[in-house]
């Protein structure tokens, strides 16, 4: 499942290479792909048609191609494998191609969505105001968008009477911070996951806020992490940055500060690493 800075990688991609194209038409090769979009493909299609799109957005793990002169956004689900690839025309299609967009331009390329497992897709939605799709509205902003209020958070969070990493994952409070950024972002901070947020003082929340961000923006700077040999970014590249996680996938391997064996624990239908020296669980479950 990509998170933040896989999204963002694809977002910046999309803005070099796709931005400000007209599409001179989008065909839909498997209809699971825009199941999303009610009003089925041949609408979405012919919605697309002859729209220039604007400059890709990210909210979140939310990916969107706002069209210019409408009030309507591209929303692009990338599920668990969703790929979308900028191709020369010439090249083969993918056994998994389920939509393509061709532009009117003579720029020799095209957006390709491909997606082998289907659970993405894309679709159409009405604009917000602010530019947001409206299926998205509701969702926090990350806490790599400059207007994210560390304050706000920080009392939200409190009044929640929640645990530290169900609050990270909360996309009403916060977006775009999935299992993995997650459980690194609290070995950074020293936090068990199963902190109650009612303990946390505005300092401890400002520094595992840094964490997040400091995570997220290593994970960037080498262009996203790849657990899953499906997701390439739009360039088709995988990211490497798994190498150099710290707590996410390492049980029984020595934690990087003081040795002792990480753990596991099932957590949500997913899992919890952590270092149970560095992470000491709380005194009084919640
Ligand atoms: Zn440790």
């Amino acid at each position: 499942m990509p998170e933040l800075p896989e999204v963002e990688v694809v977002r910046r991609g999309l803005e070099r290479w796709v931005a400000h194209r007209t599409v001179a038409d989008a065909e839909v090769l498997h209809p699971r792909a825009v199941r999303r979009h009610i009003a089925g493909p041949d609408d979405f299609a012919h919605r697309l048609k002859g729209h220039r799109v604007g400059t890709p957005s990210r909210r979140g793990k939310y990916l969107w191609l706002p069209l210019e002169d409408t009030d309507q956004a591209v929303l692009a689900h990338l599920g668990m494998s969703g790929q979308l690839l900028v191709q020369p025309h010439e090249t083969p299609a993918e056994k998994h191609l389920r939509v393509r967009v061709r532009f009117t331009d003579a720029l020799g390329t095209e957006l390709r969505f491909v997606d082998q497992r289907t659970f993405g897709g894309l679709s159409l939605h009405e604009t917000t105001p602010d530019g947001l799709p409206d299926v998205i509205a509701h969702i926090a902003r990350d806490p790599l968008d400059p207007l994210f209020d560390d304050e706000a958070f920080h009392l939200a969070m409190r009044r929640k009477r929640t645990t530290v990493k169900r609050a990270l994952l909360d996309q009403s409070l916060i977006s775009g911070v999935g299992n993995i950024y997650a459980d690194e972002a609290l070995w950074r901070a020293r936090l068990h996951y199963e902190r109650p947020t009612a303990t946390l003082t505005r300092p401890r929340t400002t520094e595992l806020l840094g964490h997040v961000r400091d995570v997220m923006n290593a994970a960037l700077a080498v262009g996203g992490t790849s657990f899953d040999s499906l997701y390439v970014n739009v360039n088709g590249e995988s990211g490497y940055f798994d190498r150099s996680l710290d707590a996410y996938g390492r049980e029984g391997l020595p934690c990087r500060r003081c040795a002792t064996p990480m753990r596991r624990r099932p957590w949500m239908n997913r899992s919890s690493y952590f270092c149970p020296k560095c992470q000491r669980p709380p005194r009084i479950t919640p």
